[in-house]
C-alpha cells in the first residue's frame, strides 16, 4: 500500500516522500473513515484529500470558503494534469451546466464548491454523480469559537445524514480544542479519526524589536528589505493610513510596494493581490484584511509594523511566510503607542476581558527573554523541550545589568509630578527638554528634571517598557494614560529592592539605507537567501530559467509558482538535468509537468552548458 501511495505522489505531484501525517490521513480516508486533520499552514493539507480523490472511484467534492482559494487549488491541480474544476458564482451558468454534465460522466476527479452552493446542489449531486469523498477545507469556519466563523458552514451538518456512506474529511490549521470538538460535533462525524501534527514552523525565524523611534523603525525596515533583495514579503500595519504612508515611503526609496486594506475599491484590492501573487509586487503594506485566501508559497518574510492584538492573529499572519518550507524571516515591532491604542480598543470591545487577556499574552510574547518559539508553542498547548535556536532570544541572549539608578530616576520623576504625566512627558522631563508643556507645568523646576539627559529617548522608551512589564508602574489608560507607581515600584524607589534591566539593542547605524537600485518594472523573485547559487554562471542560468517560467505563466495566465516552485528552479539550476527523464526526477515535477515543460527547460540548460 505504501508503495502505491508513493507512486501516486510522485506521478502526480512529483514528490518523493510524504510530510508528517500525510500518509496516515490518506490511509484513513481510503478506509472510508471520517477524518479530522489539523496541520499548520504549509503543512501539506491539500494532498491529504487529493491523493485519495485520485485513487478512489468517482468525484471528490471539496468545500472551500473563498473563490480565490478554489481558483488557486484548481489551477495547481490542472497544472499537474488533474481533472479539477470549481463550481461557483464566478462562473456563468453555461459553464456550470457544462461542469455538471462532466461530473455526471465521471470526468472530474475533484470538484471545488462553496458551502452555500453545495447545499443548493445537493439534489443534483445526490442523484446524478458518484461521490468519492467530501473534504471540508478551512473547517474551523464552522465554529463560532474560531476566528473566521461562516454561518453557511453550519449547514454542512446535513452531509452525514444525506450521504451515509461517503467519508467526510475536515481540514484546518486552527488547533484549539474547542474548535476541534465543535468541528466533529457540527459535522456529525462518525467515529472520527483525528490527526494533529505539530504546529511548529521551524523554518520561520522570530525577532522582536521594541520601542524604536519612527526613523529607526524605517531604517530597520529598509535594511531588512535590502537584505531580501527581490524577495516578496508583507508588512502588516495597524491601520489603513499607516499602510498607505508606509507604501509611499517605500516607493520613494525605489521599492516596489503596494498598499492593501479594506478601504480600497474592490478592483484596486484585487489588482494589488494579483500583482503580489504573480510576483509583480515585492512588498505589500497591508492591514489584517490581507492574507486569507492567499496560498502564495514563496512569501519570504513578514514584518509587523505594529503589535497584533493576539497571539492567534500573529501566528496566522507570520504563517503566511515560508509555506514552501524554505526559510522565512519575521520581525515584530512594538511600542507604547501600540499598547495604548490596542488596550483602548480591547477595553471598548464586546468581549472586553477576553480581548484584554489576549493582548496581554501577546505583550508577554513580545517582552520575552526566553526562547520565543517555546512561548508560542506553549500557548498552543504544545510543549517544546528545547530552545529553537531560530529566534532573537536564542541567537542573542539578553544581557542584564543593575538598572536600579535608572529606574529610580524614572520613578522619582513620576512621584514628583504627582503621577500626572504620560510616558512622553516623563521622557521629556528626564531628558531635560524645554518643551512648552514642560515649562507651562513647571516641570523644569523638579529635582529630577534632566536627571536622565545622558540616556537617549529611544533607550528611555525601551527601559520604561521594561519597567512597566516588571510592574514598577501602571498606565491609567482611562485617565489620559497617566503613570502611577505600584508597591514594587516604591520598593525600588526607596532603595529596598534592586532593579535588573536588559541592555537595549540598536539596529546598526553603520549600514546605510540602500540606494535606489530597484526597478519598478522588473518582477520579483527569490534569490540568494534560499540557497546561495554557488557561481556566477548559476546565477545567470537561474535568471534564464526564471524568465522561462514567467513566460510560461503569462501565456497560461497563472502565477509563476504554479508552473514550478522556487525550490524546483533552484534544484534544476544545481543539477542541470540534460534529459527529460532526469528533469522528471526533480522533486516537485510530476509526470505531467515533465512532459509539458521538460523540453523547454532542458533546451536552455543544454545551450547554457555548451556555451
Ligand atoms: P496547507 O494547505 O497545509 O497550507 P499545502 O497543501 O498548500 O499546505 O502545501 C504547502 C506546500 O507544500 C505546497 O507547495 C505543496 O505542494 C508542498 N507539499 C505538500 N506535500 C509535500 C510533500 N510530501 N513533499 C514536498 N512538498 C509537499
Ligand atoms: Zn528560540
Amino acid at each position: 500500500m505504501k508503495e502505491q501511495l508513493l507512486d501516486v505522489l510522485k506521478l502526480y505531484f512529483g514528490y518523493n516522500s510524504f510530510r508528517p501525517l500525510q500518509e496516515a490521513v490518506i490511509t484513513s480516508i481510503l478506509q472510508k473513515k471520517d477524518t479530522l486533520a489539523l496541520m499548520p499552514t504549509g503543512g501539506g493539507k491539500s494532498i491529504c484529500y487529493q491523493i485519495p480523490a485520485l485513487m478512489m472511484e468517482g468525484t471528490a467534492v471539496i468545500v472551500s470558503p473563498l473563490i480565490s482559494l478554489m481558483k488557486d487549488q484548481v489551477e495547481s491541480l490542472q497544472a499537474n494534469g488533474i481533472a479539477a474544476q470549481a463550481l461557483n458564482s464566478s462562473n456563468d451558468e453555461t459553464t456550470n451546466a457544462s461542469l455538471r454534465f462532466q461530473c455526471q460522466q465521471g470526468k472530474i476527479k475533484l470538484l471545488y464548491i462553496s458551502p452555500e452552493r453545495l447545499l443548493s446542489e445537493i439534489p443534483f449531486l445526490l442523484q446524478d454523480i458518484k461521490i468519492s469523498l467530501f473534504a471540508i477545507d478551512e473547517a474551523h469556519c464552522i465554529s463560532q469559537w474560531g476566528h473566521d466563523f461562516r454561518p453557511e458552514y453550519t449547514q454542512l451538518n446535513v452531509l452525514r445524514e444525506r450521504f451515509p456512506d461517503i467519508p467526510i474529511i475536515a481540514l484546518t490549521a486552527t488547533a484549539d480544542k474547542i474548535t476541534q470538538q465543535d468541528i466533529l460535533k457540527q459535522l456529525h462525524m462518525r467515529n472520527p479519526q483525528i490527526f494533529i501534527s505539530s504546529f511548529d514552523r521551524p523554518n520561520l525565524s522570530l525577532t522582536v524589536k521594541r520601542g524604536l523611534r519612527q526613523e529607526k523603525k524605517l531604517r530597520t525596515i529598509l535594511q531588512f528589505i535590502h537584505r531580501h533583495d527581490k524577495e516578496c514579503g508583507i508588512i502588516y500595519c495597524m491601520s489603513r493610513s499607516i499602510s498607505e504612508k508606509l507604501t509611499n515611503i517605500l516607493q520613494n526609496h525605489g521599492i516596489n510596494a503596494a498598499a492593501y486594506h479594506a478601504g480600497l475599491r474592490n478592483k484596486e484590492r484585487e489588482k494589488a493581490q494579483e500583482d503580489f501573487v504573480k510576483d509583480r509586487i515585492q512588498v505589500m503594506c497591508a492591514t489584517v484584511a490581507f492574507g486569507m485566501g492567499i496560498d502564495k508559497p514563496n512569501v519570504r518574510w513578514i514584518i509587523h509594523y505594529n503589535l497584533p492584538k493576539s497571539i492567534e492573529s500573529f501566528y496566522q499572519e507570520i504563517g503566511r511566510a515560508g509555506r514552501d518550507g524554505l526559510p522565512g524571516e519575521t520581525l515584530l515591532f512594538y511600542s507604547f503607542s501600540d499598547i495604548i491604542l490596542l488596550t483602548k480598543l480591547a477595553s471598548q470591545s464586546n468581549q472586553q476581558k477576553l480581548n484584554m487577556e489576549k493582548l496581554h499574552r501577546m505583550q508577554q510574547y513580545a517582552e520575552a527573554d526566553i526562547c520565543r518559539r517555546r512561548i508560542l508553542m506553549n500557548y498552543f498547548g504544545e510543549a517544546m523541550e528545547e530552545d529553537c535556536h531560530n529566534c532573537d532570544v536564542c541567537k542573542n541572549p539578553p544581557k542584564r545589568f543593575d538598572g536600579t539608578i535608572i529606574v529610580q530616576k524614572a520613578l522619582s520623576a513620576i512621584a514628583r509630578t504627582n503621577e500626572q504625566t504620560d510616558i512622553q512627558t516623563l521622557i521629556e522631563i528626564l531628558r531635560g527638554s524645554a518643551g512648552e508643556n514642560i515649562i507651562k507645568n513647571g516641570y523644569d523646576k523638579l529635582k529630577t528634571y534632566g536627571a536622565g539627559r545622558e540616556i537617549p529617548t529611544s533607550d528611555w522608551k525601551d527601559y520604561l517598557l521594561q519597567m512597566r512589564n516588571l510592574g514598577y508602574f501602571e498606565i491609567a489608560y482611562n485617565e489620559n494614560n497617566r503613570l502611577k507607581l505600584t508597591d514594587s515600584g516604591r520598593k525600588v524607589l526607596f532603595g529596598q529592592a534592586q532593579a535588573v534591566l536588559v541592555v537595549t539593542k540598536h539596529p546598526s547605524k553603520k549600514e546605510n539605507i540602500p540606494p535606489k537600485t530597484y526597478s519598478k518594472t522588473t518582477d520579483i523573485q527569490t534569490n540568494s537567501f534560499i540557497s546561495p547559487l554557488s557561481t556566477k554562471e548559476d546565477v545567470t542560468l537561474f535568471e534564464r530559467l526564471r524568465l522561462l517560467r514567467k513566460e510560461l505563466a503569462e501565456r497560461q495566465k497563472i502565477p509563476p509558482y504554479i508552473i514550478l516552485s522556487d525550490k524546483c528552479l533552484h534544484q534544476i539550476t544545481a543539477i542541470k538535468p540534460k534529459t527529460i527523464e532526469a528533469f522528471g526526477q526533480i522533486s516537485g515535477i510530476g509526470e505531467y509537468k515533465k512532459e509539458k515543460y521538460g523540453k523547454e527547460f532542458i533546451d536552455i540548460i543544454r545551450k547554457f552548458t555548451t556555451n
